[in-house]
């Protein structure tokens, strides 16, 4: 397995250059989106039972139905009944982040919506990023949910480059993602 606690080396200094990292929720935010997929694949690693690492968050029909028009990744994800997993936070972080060390889940056992951020496909079936770029790093400090890769980064070429990664490979993960969501919702 992969072990590579930062995706790309901004991660590492995310949390001093603008504050915190998208492992750590701000109050009323929720961690990435997993799937029973997802679940399966850290229980396997860390032999622990899903709610010792999930959460769940009841949406309203008509959350759901808005939410999977707007991410084509997630269609039919609610489709089993308009409740979300997220992974769980515990004292503002993800409780598989070492805020000195990084993820201590290999690469290839982090959930995928973790493996893609910040890449995200539109209702349009364009990639683009999921987080918009500041500029600034005081602003994006300001505004509480930037991404350093993305503020250092002046393109999405560098992006890329930044997370060692391509427009072939974030495709790939994509429609794992897709397929892994449609398995979810079918349940
Ligand atoms: S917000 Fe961006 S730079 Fe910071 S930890 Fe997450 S992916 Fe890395
Ligand atoms: S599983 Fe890892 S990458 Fe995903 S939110 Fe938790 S610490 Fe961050």
């Amino acid at each position: 397995m992969t072990r590579k606690p930062f995706q790309s080396p901004a991660c590492a200094r995310c949390a001093k250059a603008i504050g915190k990292t998208c492992c750590e929720p701000g109050p009323h935010e929720h961690l990435a989106m997993v799937t029973r997929a997802d679940i399966a694949r850290i229980s396997a690693h860390t032999r622990l039972s899903a709610r010792r690492f999930t959460e769940e968050e009841a949406v309203s029909e008509a959350g759901a139905v808005d939410f999977e028009a707007r991410w084509p990744l997630y269609r039919d994800y609610f489709r089993r009944g308009p409740v979300r997993i997220t992974l769980l936070a515990r004292d503002g972080a993800c409780v598989f982040l070492d805020r000195a060390r990084g993820c201590t889940l290999p690469l290839d056992v982090r959930p995928i919506a973790c493996r893609l951020y910040p890449f995200d496909k539109w209702a349009d079936g364009s990639w683009s990023l999921a987080i918009g770029r500041f500029g600034d790093l005081q602003a994006a400090r300001e505004e509480g949910s930037a991404c350093l890769a993305v503020e250092e980064a002046g393109s999405m070429e560098e992006v890329l480059a930044a997370f060692g990664t391509t427009h072939e490979a974030v495709e790939a993960l994509g429609a794992q993602l897709a397929e892994e969501v449609r398995n979810h919702g079918r349940g």
